[in-house]
């Protein structure tokens, strides 16, 4: 491997030597550059590696908030402003108990490849919290974001950073966090996306990861198959707002969804969803907030595996929605030899890389979720044209600009890795036609 690559890649370990899942992130990505870094000498004479590895800058800070019986609680806020070379930082807020530096780092990192290849003007960021939503009350819930935001509105803004939703962080969270921007900063702008359509969210947000996968898998199939997704028997790990309009957008394409899975494990339903069971869950995830036990107490036929993911289903094509590094090694085992023909990633990172390894080596389709998932912080970019111009656009319109954007990036990649003699590797592809965007507006800004 090229010295100036796996030096930097040293470089970051030996720093922050605790920081695993951005080594992880940093490493996947270096690695599957180095064809591009090896023919231009530009990269290293300007130190692009050395800078995109560097977030410009990271705020942390502290979030007090009192609960619902008069206590003080603390929590730890951040937002990783990872690059801007091409547009405002721009990513999710994740609230979640495992929410550390490292992780945001990690997330901040591949958010600034994934927006670059929606082709749109928006640099990278990501920021969150140690605060998990799960177990607390609505006013609890509003308290933390107040306290949250009261820190957080002088460092974003929609020129500067400009946040969204992220895992724990849904409509919810994010109304009463622009909220409180609104009244702290005096300023109705829109400073960030997946807002309520009532005050300046656009139509297709919350839909728009899931579909945006199905979109971009769809590409896939065509491109190297000749085939679509009908009849196709999917599974798809994650019933979040990702998870749930994967399933939607695969069932209107005629395909067959027998497993997802949520914290408490997995449900394999043979005869797949259906419009009643897709309601259902709609209503058990968005509004009960309750366990996918509940799907098995309801549609008998179905089967709960206790603890599990939905790994060990027969399957065509599987859809990792939830969290990183959720498809281990020996998962990637099964799934090859039950026959799985289709990765698509709708989470950030979520297969190990020898996952990803195995996958490749035995000839599966598999696309990494900066190309995949890219169709939620897409729309949200559509958001923040809406809000410039302060005009809402059609849902039929915005969903037509989603299909476009996924088309964009799954093009882009596979051209990408084509040019670099890598035809069919999107992992390369998506990491490469990222990388270029940055670092040429990099390197024409000077050393900044
Ligand atoms: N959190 C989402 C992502 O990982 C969306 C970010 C956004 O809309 O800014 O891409």
């Amino acid at each position: 491997m090229s010295s100036y690559v796996q030096d930097v890649i040293e470089a970051v370990k030996r720093k922050d030597p605790s920081e695993a899942l951005f080594h992880q992130a940093v490493e996947e990505v270096l690695t599957t550059l180095k064809p591009v870094i090896d023919a231009d000498p530009r990269y290293k004479k300007y130190a692009v590696l050395e800078r995109m590895v560097e977030p410009e800058r990271i705020i942390t800070f502290r979030v007090p908030w009192l609960n619902d019986k008069g206590e003080m609680q603390v929590n730890r806020g951040y937002r990783v402003q990872f690059n801007s070379a091409i547009g405002p930082y721009k990513g999710g807020m994740r609230l979640h108990e495992s929410v550390t530096l490292a992780s945001l780092k990690f997330l901040g990192f591949e958010q600034t490849f994934k927006n670059s290849l929606t082709g749109l003007p928006m640099g990278g960021g990501k920021g969150g919290s140690d605060f998990d939503a799960r177990g607390k009350s609505e006013t609890e819930v509003m308290h933390f974001c107040q306290s949250f935001m009261s820190e957080l509105y002088r460092h974003i803004g929609e020129n500067t950073d400009v946040p969204a939703g992220d895992l724990g962080c849904g409509a919810r969270e994010v109304g009463y966090m622009f909220g409180q921007y609104r009244k702290l900063a005096n300023k109705f702008v829109g400073v960030f996306t997946g807002k309520g359509v009532s005050f300046g969210g656009s139509l297709i947000r919350p839909e728009a990861t899931g579909f945006g996968v199905v979109y971009f898998a769809q590409e896939m199939l065509k491109l190297n198959k000749g085939e679509d997704f009908k009849d196709k028997v999917c599974i798809i790990s994650g019933t979040g707002n990702v998870g749930i309009h994967t399933a939607q957008k695969l069932m209107e394409l005629g395909a067959k969804v027998v497993g997802f899975n949520d914290y408490d494990g997995a449900v394999y339903d043979k005869d797949g969803l259906d419009q009643e069971k897709l309601a259902f869950l709609k209503n058990l995830v968005f509004v009960k907030r309750g366990s996918l036990r509940e799907y098995v107490k309801k549609f008998t036929k179905a089967e709960f595996h206790e603890g599990k993911k939905t790994w060990f289903i027969p399957c065509y094509a599987a859809f990792p929605t939830a969290c990183e590094n959720e498809l281990k090694d020996e998962d990637a085992a099964t799934l090859i030899k039950n026959g799985v023909k289709l990765i698509c990633e709708g989470a950030n990172m979520p297969c190990t890389l020898g996952a990803v390894k195995q996958f490749q080596d035995a000839g599966v389709l598999y696309s990494p979720g900066k190309a995949s998932n890219a169709g939620g912080v897409g729309v949200s970019g559509l958001e923040m044209t809406q809000n410039s111009i302060r005009l809402s656009w059609p849902a039929k319109k915005v969903d037509e600009e989603l299909h476009n954007i996924m088309v964009h990036i799954h093009n882009s990649c596979v051209e990408a890795a084509k040019e670099y003699g890598m035809p069919g590797n999107y992992l390369a592809g998506a990491n490469i036609a990222g990388f270029k965007k940055v670092a040429e507006a990099m390197i024409a800004q000077g050393l900044v």
